[in-house]
């Protein structure tokens, strides 16, 4: 049975996400930025929570953590480079380890860059990615721990992905990064499509993910760093990808 999700907003602008399995009734919280909305999630879906499988770090996705294990006892998945720093750990993971949610199957990858040990999970089986703060429609992290290099490689990683998996991030920002895209590709079309479809779903009270890898590649300027017209578009023909990727962050970071 295929999983189902059920997507809500946190805090100022993250979103909390669950992952339900149907045949066995396992329901998986990606990360927690913190535990009421969670609950009401939980509460208005009548899942039960088995499982919180963390990305990274930082307090706007794990402050909720202990609220949810004391009520749920459910089992804490984080990355093994950086779970000494997120709360009542049960399992740490890396890079080609699976994670079981009822008889879901998610794939680790790890994707350094936001912060060093940040991970993501790959339900292949569903065609879901729960990729935190390292890809964002249209957008990408900060680069706060680790370098440009390593975000480049981790995002190249998540671009390899099959075209139409869906992506669910940590945070609503997309309007905002159209704002900052359309910067650097004034003239893709995508954008302006995209554009008025986030308009649209943010006046409506929808989120605007997921995405897909396959939008993400005609849109986000962060993915496309190695194409030669984005390149030229900021100054920087024929110079290496992680050049272009560095600048087109850099920018990003002063927009
Ligand atoms: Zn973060
Ligand atoms: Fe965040």
């Amino acid at each position: 049975m295929p999983a189902e999700t059920r997507l809500f907003r946190c805090l100022k602008d993250n979103y909390g996400v669950l992952v339900h399995d149907p045949a066995t009734g396992a329901t998986a919280s990606i990360d927690a930025p913190e535990a009421a909305p969670v609950e009401a999630a939980l509460k208005a879906s009548g899942w039960k929570l088995t499982d919180i499988l963390v990305t990274h770090h930082h307090a706007d996705h794990t402050d909720g953590i202990k609220a949810l294990k004391d009520e749920y006892k459910c089992r804490v998945v984080a990355p093994a480079g950086e779970a000494a720093k997120i709360p009542a750990v049960d399992e740490t993971v890396r890079e080609g380890d699976t994670v079981k949610v009822g008889s879901l199957v998610a794939n680790v990858i790890e994707t350094p860059g936001h912060t060093l040990g940040h991970i993501a999970y790959w339900f292949h089986g569903d065609k879901l990615a729960f990729v935190g703060d390292t890809l964002f429609s249209i957008g990408c992290g900060r680069v706060i721990e680790g370098t440009p290099a390593q975000m480049w490689a981790s995002l190249k990683k998540l671009r390899d992905l099959p075209n139409d998996t869906e992506i669910f991030c940590g945070h609503e920002y997309t309007l905002a990064n159209i704002k900052f895209a359309r910067t650097v590709e004034p003239d893709n079309p995508v954008l302006a499509a995209r554009e008025s479809q986030a308009r649209k779903q943010i006046e409506e009270g929808e989120p605007t993910i997921p995405t897909t890898i396959g939008d993400e590649k005609l849109a986000n300027c962060f993915l496309r760093a190695d194409l030669p017209e984005v390149a030229a578009g900021i100054g920087m023909a024929g110079k290496p990808a992680v050049e272009v990727f560095t600048e087109i962050r850099a920018r990003k970071n002063k927009f």
